[in-house]
């Protein structure tokens, strides 16, 4: 196992879960500037995350819905922030 067990700050909604656990596997990364989660495009992070939802779910909520938010959760994120100037413009 490659994750280590920490001590995660208390998950409010499912939503916040699923972007901690895309955070902590390296598939979304926060706009130093402004916040917004961007998606990293890395397979292998995705992988990772989804296998994390798998298997450390919140409690009340079955391993299907954990890697189903995740999963929406990486289809609702833009590979940039819609704040930052856009490097094409
Ligand atoms: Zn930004």
């Amino acid at each position: 196992m490659l994750m280590t067990k920490e001590r995660r700050p208390a998950i409010r909604t499912l939503r916040g879960w699923a972007i901690n656990v895309l955070q902590e596997a390296g598939a979304i990364h926060e706009c130093e500037a402004h916040g917004w989660a961007k998606d990293l495009a890395d397979p292998h992070a995705r992988q990772r995350a989804i296998e994390i939802a798998r298997q450390d779910q919140p409690l009340g909520v079955s391993p299907e819905e954990a890697v189903a938010e995740v999963r929406d959760v990486l289809d609702s994120i833009g590979d940039t922030c819609p704040e930052c100037p856009s490097p094409l413009a």
